[in-house]
């Protein structure tokens, strides 16, 4: 495939040229820039699952043609996530799961042993990567740099003061609001010192770069990643942990039932090993196989190219807001070697929920607005003190802004089609 050709690139997705009805303007075609939240399906994907559905039967527990043929294709799929991963089968394991959310809620009931367990967390992170260890542990919080990056020097500070206390960090690889991308390698690093682990939450770092769980210094491995199969092009309602296959063997499960026993008896059971220990009730062939086909066509098309046409054109998006004198960006926007294709605003005059609406109504464009899940995250992004949120919440409500994200096949034309409305708004709209 020709590096650039967007054209090439827009062809491999179902539904981007649908058009939708807009009041006034009839039917056009939209503009997606909610990639961050979810993403629309590779073709690939579907015919996949098209092809797929003609030889559906129970998985794992047949001995039907059908049935075996399923069985094995929902093996390929975890075979092929750990190999695409890096992560070797005599030391990890795949589990699916329904979404990110699902896996850290499992990975934080099946690790934490005790409420004294030490566990490292970052005002950074995504409601789905907090709230499930909120109560559970004794939950340190890093916080956030004024320009909203992690200060990896708490991190440090934390694991020189707590060394083998600390069980775990739970990180995310990659901001939902400002996109920015941690160092993972340096905070493993740091974590292993002591015998502490690391769990990554790649809902938005996966879809976006190359993620591996081995690296040539073992010191700086991940030992736990979790992500969506709908942020990268696969929306089959799926998500997968990979993670050290010791600790869910040693480890009961969190979900009990079907599919995760060898032996049941009247007053006792015998677990699986993992993954079928992990796995209760019928699995989810069609999200396993979207997940696998989903990453085949990212691996196709290369991560050189999905991070060069994101990289570009965010940086477009934001010269072209830098412009307009009543667009307030946010997060750092000089340097943005470390970010994904994600950018927070709000327009003076305008509220995020405005903005959101009408840049849908006026033009048919897709964006986020509000807290993004990361409401303790967006008030600091938005500089709103401790002291001042209170006050803050009773004038305004949640503290909220607009995101843009964008995803593989987001084009300059779209760019301007969003600028030029942005700037519609604030002339019309803004107050
Ligand atoms: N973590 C991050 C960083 C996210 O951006 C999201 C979703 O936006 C999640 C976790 C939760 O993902 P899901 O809704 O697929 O469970």
């Amino acid at each position: 495939m020709h590096k650039d050709n967007k054209d090439d690139l827009r062809k491999l997705f179902v539904g981007l040229d649908k058009k939708v009805n807009v009041e006034g303007k009839g039917r056009i075609i939209p503009i997606n820039f909610d990639n961050a939240a979810t993403t629309p399906p590779f073709k690939r994907v579907m015919k996949k699952i098209l092809e797929t559905s003609e030889y559906y039967g129970s998985i794992e527990r047949g001995d039907g043609q059908k049935s075996l043929y399923c069985s094995d294709l929902y093996e390929e799929s975890r075979n092929y996530l750990l190999k695409y991963f890096n992560a070797p089968e005599d030391i990890y394991t795949a589990i699916f799961v329904a979404n990110t959310t699902d896996g850290l809620n499992m990975v934080s009931n099946i690790l934490i042993n005790s409420k004294d367990d030490i566990v490292i967390t970052t005002r950074m992170e995504h409601h789905s990567n907090d709230l499930p260890w909120r109560g559970k542990c004794n939950l340190k919080y890093v916080e956030v740099r004024e320009d909203g990056r992690i200060n990896i020097n708490d991190i440090e500070e934390l694991v020189d003061k707590y060394r083998e206390r600390i069980k775990y960090i739970t990180i995310t690889g990659a901001s939902n609001v400002t996109g920015y991308i941690n160092d993972i390698k340096r905070i493993a690093k740091l974590i292993h010192k002591y015998g502490g682990k690391i769990i990554v939450d790649g809902a938005q770092l996966v879809p976006h770069k190359r993620v591996s769980m081995c690296q040539e210094d073992s010191s700086e491995n991940i030992d736990f990643l979790v992500f969506s199969g709908h942020k990268i092009y696969a929306p089959f309602g799926s998500g997968a942990i990979i993670g050290l296959k010791e600790s869910f063997n040693m480890n009961p499960p969190d979900s009990k039932g079907g599919g995760t026993v060898d032996l049941v008896l009247d007053d006792r059971e015998i677990w699986l090993n993992t993954p079928e220990k992990n796995e209760a009730g019928t699995p989810n062939l069609f999200g396993a196989v979207a997940i696998m086909e989903a990453m085949k066509e990212v691996e196709r098309i290369g991560f050189d190219t999905i991070e060069k046409n994101e990289k570009e054109l965010l940086k477009y998006i934001i010269d072209g807001l830098k412009d307009l004198s009543r667009v307030r960006l946010y997060a750092d926007n000089e340097n943005i070697n470390d970010r994904l294709g994600i950018l927070v605003f709000t327009i003076d005059g305008m509220s995020y929920e405005e903005v959101g609406e009408k840049l849908s109504e006026v033009r048919g464009i897709g964006v986020r607005q509000g807290g993004f899940c990361s409401h303790p995250y967006t008030r600091r992004v938005l500089g709103i003190a401790d002291n001042e949120l209170q006050n803050y919440i009773s004038k305004n409500g949640v503290p909220g802004l607009v995101r843009v994200s964008l995803g593989i096949y987001n084009t300059k034309k779209e760019a301007n089609i969003f600028l030029e409305t942005i700037e519609y708004l604030c002339r019309r709209y803004a107050k």
